[in-house]
């Protein structure tokens, strides 16, 4: 079906390296489309040689999300020599403890990652958007974006964020021809999740509330970032699309 293509399109993923990210890079590529992958000081060439397999363009580039000034200058150098056309805003950290011995860095850094980084990712790319009148953006929310999870509180809060910040762009963006959405995904087998996956009693825990039964592998989550980034969703506007085993239908 030609409406799920990506043919002749430029999608931007950040945090590209692994997990979540590089399987949406991998999905996007084999639905057509050239890549810019993102990463943070990380070696993106395994990822790189991935998506080249696909017989599509691949540029690497790499920046700290938490340093305004490099996502600045790198945004820039991208959008200097590439018509984005899906920006899809993956990368994203955790910082488990108590809200209480907290320290005040880990909330200032995961707010800064996960949700101030979006923000200033849709506005460089999503003006480009704007002014051609047509792209897309898929921002990566959560469970946490709708329950508040356990020792997570500034995970939880950026999540949140990146629901309402989804929905209020979509609102902007929509009569200019721009989807934003996002894509919400249950427990996936991740770097982000190894804590918790190797803690036996938490582990039990969360795979006994997952009607599915079981983790879901990172290839499982990124149809929905795929259809999201197609002509296919093109009037879908400000939604976040739960790929979770049923978890959120408990
Ligand atoms: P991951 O740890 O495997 O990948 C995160 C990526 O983000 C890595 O490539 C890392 O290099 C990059 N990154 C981290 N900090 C960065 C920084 N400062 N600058 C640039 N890049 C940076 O984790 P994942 O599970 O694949 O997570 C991807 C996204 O999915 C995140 O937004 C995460 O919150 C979200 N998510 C994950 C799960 C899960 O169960 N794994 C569930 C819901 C949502």
């Amino acid at each position: 079906m030609t409406t799920f293509t990506l043919d002749g399109r430029t999608a931007l993923v950040t945090g590209a390296r692994d997990g979540i990210g590089r399987a949406a890079a991998v999905a996007l590529a084999e639905a057509g489309a050239d890549l810019v992958l993102w990463g943070h000081r990380d070696d993106l060439d395994s990822a790189a040689a991935e998506v080249a397999g696909y017989g599509r363009k691949v540029k690497t580039v790499a920046a700290d999300l938490s340093d305004e000034a490099a996502v600045q200058r790198t945004a820039e150098r991208v959008l200097a020599e590439h018509e984005v056309q899906i920006l899809v805003n993956n990368a994203g950290i955790i910082r488990r403890g108590p809200a209480l011995d907290m320290p005040d860095s880990d909330w200032s850094e995961v707010l800064q990652v996960n949700l101030n980084s979006v923000f200033q990712l849709s506005r460089l790319f999503g003006g480009p958007m704007c002014e051609r009148g047509s792209g897309k953006i898929i921002n990566i929310a959560s469970m946490l974006s709708f329950q508040g999870g356990v020792n997570v509180t500034s995970y939880t809060a950026s999540k949140h964020a990146i629901a309402g910040l989804t929905r209020a762009l979509a609102n902007e963006w929509a009569p200019r021809g721009v989807n934003v959405n996002a894509v919400a995904p249950g427990y996936v087998a991740t770097a982000n999740t190894a804590v918790l996956r190797s803690d036996p009693v938490r582990e039990a825990e969360i795979r006994s509330r997952i009607p599915a039964g079981r983790w879901a592998a990172p290839h499982e989550i990124v149809g929905a970032i795929v259809f999201l980034a197609s002509p296919a969703a093109d009037y879908v506007h400000g939604h976040v699309l739960a790929v979770d085993g049923g978890w959120l239908s408990r």
